[in-house]
C-alpha cells in the first residue's frame, strides 16, 4: 500500500503523519504519477497551519517530479511512461503514488533529473512570472528580492542577473549572504545587522528601486514601499513573517504614484498553454546554465515534519526535497 503525508487537523509540524492511502485508478482527464522527489515549499507551511485553509483531512504539497504509470479516460497531454514535473492541482504531492489532473503535468526535458524537476517548478515558475509577467526586469535595471538565498530567491537573483540587472537582496546571515552572492546577489544585506531600506536609497543613490519582490510580508511592507523610486512596483508574494495588516492606500500617491500587486503562480498558471510557456522558458535558462537549481536539503519524505521545522526556523538555503 503506497504512503502519503496527510493531515488531519492545522497546526505545527507534528501534524503530518505518515498514512496508508488507497490510491484508485485514474478518474477521466487524470493520471497516476508514481514521485520520484518532492518539492518542499513555503506554501507548505501556510496550508499546514491554517492561514490559507483547506477541508481536513487533507494531503499536502504541491510539487513533484516522476514517471506517469497510467492515464483515465481523455488524457492527451501526457502518455504511459513519461518523466514528468508540476507545480500546483490539488494538494497531495507528498506521496508516494498519486493521482493528478493531466493537464497540470509537464514533459521533463531529458536534460533535467527528477530531483531538478521537483526543485524548480514551483520556486522556478514562480520567478518566471515574477521577472517576466509582473514587472519585466530590464537590463540596467536595479531590483530588491528578499529572502535572496532561499529556494525563490537563488533562482530571482541568477536569472535576474542573466537579465543584464543589478540584484539587491536581504539575508539573514553572513553565511546565507555569501550564498546570495555566488548566485548573482550584487548588494546582500544582512537584515539583522541593517536597516535595507536606508541601504537601498545609499546604494541607488538615493533613487530608490522599480520593483521590491517581497514574500517575507508583515515585517517588511512598510519598509519595501520605502525602497521604491516613482512608479515603482511593490510585488508582495508571500508572509513568511505573517500577512500584511490593512494599510491607507493612500501610501501609494504620498510615496509617489507607486503600484502595489498581490499575485499567485496558480493564476499565472491556470491556462495550459501559459504553464507551457512558462517552463519553457524555465527549463531554457535551467539547461542553459544560466539558472543552477541549488538543492541544499534532502529529507526522507516520512520526516516531511522535520523539513516544515527547518524551514520555519530559516536553517534551509535554496531548494528542499523529500523523497519517497
Ligand atoms: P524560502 O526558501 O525563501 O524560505 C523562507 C525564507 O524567508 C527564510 O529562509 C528566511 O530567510 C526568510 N524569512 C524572513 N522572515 C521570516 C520569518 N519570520 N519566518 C520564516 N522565514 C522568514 O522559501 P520559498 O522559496 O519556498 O518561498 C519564498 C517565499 O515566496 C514564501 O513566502 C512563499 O510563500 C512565497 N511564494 C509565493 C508564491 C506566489 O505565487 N505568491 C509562489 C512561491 C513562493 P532569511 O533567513 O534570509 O530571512
Amino acid at each position: 500500500m503506497p504512503h502519503a503525508i496527510r493531515f488531519h487537523h492545522a497546526g505545527g509540524p507534528e501534524v503530518l503523519q505518515w498514512d496508508e492511502v488507497a490510491v484508485p485508478p485514474p478518474a477521466a482527464g487524470e493520471a497516476q504519477v508514481r514521485h520520484h522527489a518532492v518539492g518542499l515549499n513555503y506554501i507548505d507551511t501556510y496550508h499546514r497551519t491554517g492561514l490559507y485553509p483547506v477541508p481536513l483531512p487533507s494531503g499536502i504539497g504541491l510539487e513533484g517530479a516522476g514517471v506517469v504509470e497510467a492515464v483515465g479516460e481523455g488524457v492527451a497531454d501526457v502518455a504511459v511512461g513519461d518523466r514528468v514535473a508540476y507545480a500546483g492541482g490539488p494538494l497531495g504531492a507528498y506521496s508516494q503514488l498519486r493521482n493528478i489532473p493531466a493537464d497540470r503535468l509537464v514533459r521533463l526535458p531529458a536534460a533535467l533529473s527528477f530531483e531538478q524537476g521537483a526543485a524548480m517548478m514551483l520556486q522556478g515558475l514562480t520567478a518566471q512570472y515574477l521577472l517576466r509577467r509582473t514587472y519585466r526586469v530590464q537590463p540596467g535595471d536595479t531590483i530588491l528580492i528578499h529572502a535572496a538565498a532561499g529556494g525563490v530567491g537563488l533562482i530571482v537573483c541568477q536569472w535576474a542577473k542573466a537579465l543584464g540587472a543589478t540584484v539587491i537582496g536581504t539575508v539573514g546571515s553572513d553565511e546565507k549572504a555569501a550564498l546570495a552572492r555566488a548566485h548573482g546577489c550584487d548588494h546582500p544585506i544582512v537584515y539583522t545587522r541593517e536597516k535595507f531600506a536606508g541601504r537601498v536609497r545609499e546604494i541607488t543613490g538615493g533613487e530608490g528601486v522599480p520593483v521590491v519582490y517581497d514574500s517575507i510580508g508583515a515585517d517588511t511592507f512598510m519598509d519595501s514601499l520605502g525602497c521604491l523610486r516613482p512608479f515603482g512596483t511593490l510585488v508582495l508574494f508571500g508572509a513568511a513573517s505573517g500577512p500584511v495588516p490593512p494599510f491607507d492606500i493612500g501610501l501609494l500617491a504620498q510615496k509617489g504614484s507607486l503600484f502595489l500587486t498581490r499575485p499567485t503562480l496558480f493564476t499565472h498558471t491556470a491556462k495550459r498553454a501559459d504553464l507551457l510557456a512558462m517552463a519553457a522558458e524555465l527549463f531554457d535558462v535551467a539547461t542553459a546554465g544560466k539558472v543552477r537549481i541549488e538543492v541544499n536539503q534532502r529529507y526522507a519524505l516520512k520526516d516531511a515534519a522535520q523539513a516544515h521545522r527547518d524551514l520555519e526556523a530559516r536553517r534551509t538555503t535554496g531548494s528542499t526535497l523529500l523523497l519517497p
